[in-house]
């Protein structure tokens, strides 16, 4: 996309999902569009189900800047367009639409934006030491991401087993150990745990890997953010606390935003927004 053709209209761009309350996605998009000096605004647009394919095709029909999904569309937006980046087809969930030569193209941005959260620890995910917990939507996005940066072996809990199996099957098989209990399995070495459950959506939930457990050569990192987790507080206790998911949230919005514009957005402005959002929202 030309930059001259993105400085003289001003598109607007959007997020679809139902619900859509505490969405963190127009503040920061529109801190990084003021810094940048472009006219576009971002919208969060509450679609049902139902109504979903009409206002895709519509907004896509007037050619938006870009959008997003977020739940309950992410998996059903993807019959609905022919063009979808590898790793939509590998997730079967997307949560970006952006435009490649005039046509639109799905994308999910939770991938890199999760690679950016723990690129810190690439070697120790090179050597398979790596527990994920959970198997849901933000698990999935982790395991593809791991494996796109060489995860020799991925460790896997999730309370429900046959969700956890569901994952491996659906994500074609790769080097994923389904283990019995949240511990970390090998007996030295350091290693990293991701939280990919939603206990820690909430500040008093409990955290779903036991203290005991924790070892000072172990690290850990949240995709839960908004607030301090006892996840993230046991781990700076024992072992070591990496950052939480605003991380992987502000570095998956400026992927998308990047694939709109052409352009890197400034981190720190969106970081600057999104921290004011929060604190105003608590
Ligand atoms: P899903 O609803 O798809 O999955 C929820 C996961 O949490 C499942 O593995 C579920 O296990 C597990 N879980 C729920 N309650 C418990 C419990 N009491 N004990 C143990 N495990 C539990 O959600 P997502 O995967 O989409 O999201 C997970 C978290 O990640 C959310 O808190 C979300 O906010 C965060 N997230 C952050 C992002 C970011 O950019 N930072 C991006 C996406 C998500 P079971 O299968 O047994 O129900």
């Amino acid at each position: 996309m030309e930059p001259d053709w993105i400085r003289s209209h001003g598109l607007p761009a959007a997020v679809l999902g139902d619900p859509l309350d505490h969405t963190l996605s127009p503040p920061i998009h529109n801190a990084a569009f003021r810094q940048a000096d472009l006219p576009h605004r971002y919208h969060a647009l509450r679609v049902s189900s139902d109504r979903f394919e009409s206002v895709l095709r519509s907004l896509v029909d007037l050619r938006f800047l870009g959008l997003n999904f977020t739940v309950p569309h992410k998996e059903a937006v993807l019959p609905m367009i022919d063009r979808r980046r590898p790793e939509v087809e590998t997730l079967g969930a997307a949560n970006t639409l952006y435009w490649e030569e005039g046509e639109p193209v799905l994308a999910n941005t939770d991938v890199y934006g999760f690679r950016k959260l723990v690129e810190q620890w690439t070697r120790r995910i090179r050597t398979g030491r790596v527990l994920v917990l959970g198997a849901g939507g933000a698990a999935r996005a982790c395991v593809v991401a791991l494996h796109e940066m060489g995860a020799g072996r991925i460790y896997l809990w999730n309370r429900t087993d046959s969700r956890a199996t569901r994952l491996r099957r659906d994500l074609g098989e790769p080097e994923v150990e389904l283990l019995r209990d949240p511990i970390w399995p090998l007996s030295e070495g350091p290693g990293l745990v991701v939280n990919a459950t939603s206990l820690g959506l909430s500040p008093d939930d409990p955290s779903p890997y036991p203290a005991e457990e924790i070892r000072s050569d172990l690290a850990g990192v949240d995709l839960n953010y908004g607030h301090r987790t006892t996840f993230l507080d046991e781990f700076e206790a024992r072992g070591e606390a990496g950052r939480d998911g605003l991380t992987m949230l502000l570095h998956q919005a400026a992927r998308a935003w990047e694939l709109w514009t052409g352009r890197e957005p400034d981190l720190d402005s969106m970081d600057e927004a999104a921290r004011q959002f929060l604190d105003a929202d608590s």
